[in-house]
This record gives C-alpha cells, structure tokens and sequence, in this order.
C-alpha cells in the first residue's frame, strides 16, 4: 500500500547529518504498526516524510504503486494520507466544531463530530464551541487534533506520540477508538508510541534509532525482544553497558 524505497533525509543547515538513513519499508492495507525507540531516533522525521512535510534526499515513495515521492501536503492529503503532529498547530479565530466539519467533509459517512469527541474522551458539549487556540490545553488540542484525523476516512493515519498529556481514562477510550476506526474503515493505522498499552494494538512493531530501522517485527516477537534486552531500545550504551 505505501512503501518507502531507501528514503534518506539531511536537513538544511544540518548538511551531511542524514537524521533518515536508507529506510525500506512497506505498510499494508488494514494494518496496524507501532513506531517506537529512542528520542531523536527520527520517528517524527519519518512521519513527516510520509506526509510530505519534508520530501527526502534521495529514495522514492510509492502509494498503491504510484510514485508520490514529489507531492506536497495538500496533494499527498488528497489521496488519503493523514497525520496527527507531535505538537499539533493552534488556529485564531475558528471554533473546534468548525475544524471537526470541515475535516469531515469530505468523508462520505456521515461522521457524527460529537461522537468524535467522545472517541477521543472529550465532552462534546465542553468543546464544541471553543476556539481552538491557546486556551486549550496541550492534552485537549492533541485529542481535537486526533479526532480530525479520526473525521477524514483516510488510506493511511499516522499518529505521532498520542498519549501525551493525555490522562489515564481518556488513553483508554483512545486505544479502543484506533482499535475501532481500524475495523470501521480499512485505513492503514501508524502510531509513534512508547505505550505498552499502545504497542499490544499492533500487528506489526518498528524499531527505530539513530535514522535507521533497527528491528521490525510481529508485536510479539519484538516485545520478546525488547523484554529479553537483544533489542535494546537505548541510543547510547544503556546502565547495564
Ligand atoms: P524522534 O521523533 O524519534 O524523537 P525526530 O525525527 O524528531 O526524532 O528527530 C530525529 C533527529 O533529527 C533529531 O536529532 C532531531 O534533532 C533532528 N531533526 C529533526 N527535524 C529537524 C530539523 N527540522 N532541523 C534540524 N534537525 C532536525
Ligand atoms: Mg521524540
Ligand atoms: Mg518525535
């Protein structure tokens, strides 16, 4: 479904630091994947290639075998690739229930924005008329933002690190509503996580650190590893050397 051919990345004014190393992978159709490893790994790096935020330096990415290695945001958003940011964007001046419309509109169900909400553990009621903007806290405007994605029908959806600032009973609910939209839809799920309770949604779990996959593997094979330590997830040497 999408696939990446030895995607490399340098960043300007970081030139001949390649912060993305010769990645090859491919996601398929229906599947859940779970990214994980070390901060400064390049996890973010490889959603934002996905999503055309950055383009690569060299490598190609294909979507249903059709190249799309060029296409900018817009154009890759178009043809049904999603992502949730890390650190979502705030906007002046538009109300939450304006956003979740508009996200929805062009998804041919019906989608319900309060039912959206409550996917992702907020109170339609609280929320639908505030301005999304410096008044939410960090944890709200992640689940607004989780839930615009949640509103599209997309091919494929990367979540970039959702648990974070997010309270115990709204992770939950959370990781039951990937778990939904994954039988509801037949989107392609990624999630960038180091949750356990994230991880046990995955058919398949990556490992990423220093710019290159270290492992990639059924969930249950990787956690074997990562619990018997021959898939260290340190970076740097861990305490036990
Ligand atoms: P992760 O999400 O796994 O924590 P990132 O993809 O955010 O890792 O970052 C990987 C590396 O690339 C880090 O060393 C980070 O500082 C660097 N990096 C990411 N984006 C940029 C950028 N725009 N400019 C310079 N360095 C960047
Ligand atoms: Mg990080
Ligand atoms: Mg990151």
């Amino acid at each position: 479904m999408l696939e990446l051919q030895q995607v490399s990345l340098e960043i300007d004014g970081k030139s001949g630091v390649e912060i993305l190393k010769d990645i090859n992978l491919k996601f398929h159709e229906k599947k859940i994947y779970v990214v994980t490893g070390p901060n400064g790994g390049g996890k973010s790096s490889l959603a934002k290639i996905i999503m055309g935020v950055y383009n690569p330096t060299s490598g190609k990415i294909l979507l249903d075998g059709q190249e799309i290695t060029e296409l900018n945001i817009t154009e890759r958003a178009r043809r049904g690739i999603g992502y949730a940011f890390q650190s979502p964007p705030r906007f002046k001046g538009i109300k939450v229930k304006e956003l979740l419309k508009m996200a929805a509109s062009h998804n041919p169900d019906n989608v319900n924005i309060c039912d959206l909400l409550y996917d992702v553990g907020l109170c339609a009621q609280d929320y639908l008329n505030r301005d999304v903007d410096a008044s939410l806290s960090g944890g709200e405007m992640k689940r607004i933002e989780i839930a615009t994605v949640l509103a599209r029908n997309l091919k494929i959806a990367v979540f970039d690190e959702p648990e974070a600032g997010i309270d115990l009973w709204s992770f939950q609910k959370l990781a039951e509503t990937f778990k939904n939209i994954h039988t509801k839809y037949d989107t392609t799920i990624v999630i960038i996580s180091h949750q356990e309770r994230i991880m046990e949604l995955a058919d398949e779990i990556i490992l990423m650190s220093n710019g290159t996959i270290s492992a990639q593997s059924e969930r249950d094979t990787i956690l074997a590893g990562i619990l018997n330590n021959d898939a260290c997830m340190c970076s740097t040497k861990c305490a036990k050397g």
